[in-house]
Formats: C-alpha cells, structure tokens, sequence
C-alpha cells in the first residue's frame, strides 16, 4: 500500500498468473502447447529485416487481421487483434460491459474475469455451474448488462456445441454475449460462424494454446463490424500499436501452416484420452475435457498435498485455492513421456 497510488488502484486484487519456474521442471500449469511453433515462423523469425523495427507498425495490423479473416471465413473488418486475448479481454469489458446492469458470468470461469470487473468497476452476477460441472446458459438472463463465458470452461473443460450457443443468443438480443474460445481447437466447436446471424456475439482467441506462441502475446476478437470499432475506439484511446511488426508477421507464418496446427492439437488431443484413461485407473475423477487440460480429483487424496508431491519431483500443476476447486489439480497436457513421468509419480503418491 502507498500514499501514492489512487484509490481505486488501493481496491484492486490483480490476476496472479501460474508460476512461470526458473528451474526445469515439467511444466504442466499453464496450458501452453508443448509442441513448437510452425516451422515457418522460425523461418521468418530468422530472416525478419531488423531495420522493419526502426518503424512503427501498422496502427490497424491488416495483414494479420486479414490473414485471421481467411482462416475464419470473414472480413478483416470483422477481425480485431490484441496484446494476447487478455488484453482484448480488457477492451471488450471496457468496451461492452460498462453498464448499470450487472454482467452475468458462470461462477467458475476463467479468473481474469472477476478482476476485470474490478477493474473497470463492474457489477458481477455468478451463475452457478450445472450438476455436472458445465456452464449453465439457461441460467443466463435477459436483465443483464452482458454474458461472458469460456467454451470450453476453464479450468472445467467442458465446451458447448455451437447450437446450444445459438439457443442462447436467440434469447439474449440486448446485450454482448463474450465466447472466450482459447481452448477451442483442442475438440470444441467455435461459435464464429454465429456472427452473421448475431451481431451482439463476440468470440475471442488467442495463439497462445493451439498456435504454441504464449509468448508473443497475440490475441482476437471475432464479430460484427459495430463491435470491431467498439473495440477499436478504446483501443486507440489506449494504445495504438498493440502489435509490434515482429509478432504480426510471425503470427501470419502460424496461420500458413495448417498441417502443423492440426497435427500438433490431434496429439495433444491423443495424450488428452490416454492421461484421462491413466488418471481414472489411479482413482480419479476426471471432469470430461475437450481443452489441453483436465480438471482431475482423488477420492482418497488431498489435492494440495499432491500439488506439493509433484513439485519435489519436479513436476508442475495448477491448484486453485477457492472453495469449489479446492479438491481438484488442474493438468495441462503435456507431450507423451511428461504425462508418463506424471503417472509415475502419480503411482507413488496414490498408493
Ligand atoms: N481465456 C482463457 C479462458 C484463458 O485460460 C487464457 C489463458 N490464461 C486466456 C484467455 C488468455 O490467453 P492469452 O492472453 O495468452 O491469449
């Protein structure tokens, strides 16, 4: 606490990311991919003109929008790139959100949300999840000031299909409804080619998960052209270049090579089934997945206690410690051999 920040910045609580260790260790508490980025975009990382970073980069970035735009099936004016999707996250709850009425969310739901929320000083409404852990869209109401939820969830991984989503938005005509999809290449079903018919449906995603590229931080934002510039008017009272020329033409390389993408999720999809069949042997219970994590629990054994056994032996995870997540470990999926060393100590801790 300090005399000097605002008093708004004194009520925050900030997001806290999963641990990024300075140690190796195998790293399965984030849902980064565990495969490399396409080959191309090495290609292009190594051939890039460094006197391009003298100048600015495109204000609009066009040519990745329009590169989005073709894999998407839609117009670059229906395209809107961010910072990572947490920062278009941020943008679209400026941009949509800010309203008397509160903004419906499912109570488990990525945690970003909430801090928006306080943020930007937005009331939010819970919505609990259904008896089987999903996302109940028929709790979501009409009154609301907007809807807002993961398909797949996170950290439940469970996801939607496109018609239960469209059901949804038949009934909510007055406010946006926010898909956050960066889980949905992993066996979801993305709501974009809603956005025709719906033109208060924004779905985001990100080249963080199923593009292997978390660590140049680029995001988007899918819908009708009045909510691109609704998003595009904030971001230019914010920050102009979100997008350095360096990311947009590494992301662009990404979005070139579909062999690679669908090759790397199809494994990450193949380890996901064969982890979930281990898991269940071991004695745990583990929610339905359809994004490269599961959301696992032991009938006999303490998740935080496994959390800290996995860690000694080198093996990272995610545990939340909420009330409802208590009792579960979030499990990234990793390549073949890390979920075998999982198992392994797995074995020894389940005894
Ligand atoms: N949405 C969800 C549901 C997430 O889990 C994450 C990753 N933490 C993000 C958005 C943000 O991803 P990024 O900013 O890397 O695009």
């Amino acid at each position: 606490m300090s005399q000097f920040w605002s008093p708004a910045v004194r009520e925050l609580t900030p997001y806290v990311p999963g641990e990024q260790p300075r140690e190796k260790l195998i790293k399965l508490n984030t849902n980064e991919n565990p495969y490399p980025p396409a080959p191309g975009v090495e290609a292009v990382l190594r051939e890039y003109p460094v006197d391009h970073l003298r100048l600015y980069p495109d204000p609009q970035s066009l040519a990745l929008r329009q590169a989005l735009a073709r894999e998407y099936g839609v117009e670059a004016e229906q395209v809107f790139v961010g910072n990572g999707s947490d920062e278009v996250l941020a943008l679209a709850f400026q941009a949509f959100f800010c309203h008397d009425r509160p903004l419906e969310m499912p109570e488990i739901t990525y945690s970003f949300y909430p801090v928006y929320c306080k943020l930007y000083g937005i009331e939010r409404r819970a919505l609990p999840l259904d008896q089987q852990w999903r996302v109940d869209l028929d709790a979501f109401t009409t009154e609301s000031g907007g809807a807002i939820f993961a398909n797949p969830n996170a950290p439940t991984a469970h996801g939607h299909p496109r018609e239960a989503i469209a059901t949804l938005l038949e009934r909510l005509t007055d406010q946006v409804v926010l898909v956050d999809e960066a889980y949905v290449d992993f066996g979801g079903e993305s709501a974009v080619p809603l956005i025709e018919r719906y033109p208060n449906l924004l779905v985001t995603g990100t080249f963080s998960k199923s593009r292997s590229l978390a660590g140049l931080r680029l995001g988007y934002a899918i819908g009708s052209r009045e909510l691109i510039e609704g998003l595009e008017r904030v971001k230019d009272s914010f920050n102009s270049y979100p997008i350095d020329s360096l990311a947009s033409a590494l992301g662009i390389a990404s979005l070139e090579d579909r062999e690679h993408f669908d090759a790397c999720r199809e494994r990450v999809i193949t380890t996901r089934e064969r982890t979930v069949r281990r898991l269940a042997e071991l004695g745990f219970e583990v929610l339905p997945s359809q994004a490269n994590f599961v959301l696992a629990r032991h009938s006999r054994h303490d998740a935080a206690q496994l959390f800290v056994g996995l860690r000694e032996r080198g093996i990272l995870v995610r545990h939340f410690n909420t009330d409802a997540l208590r009792g579960f470990l979030r499990i990234s999926i990793g390549t073949d051999d890390e979920m075998d060393s999982l198992i392994e100590v797995f074995e020894l801790l389940c005894r």
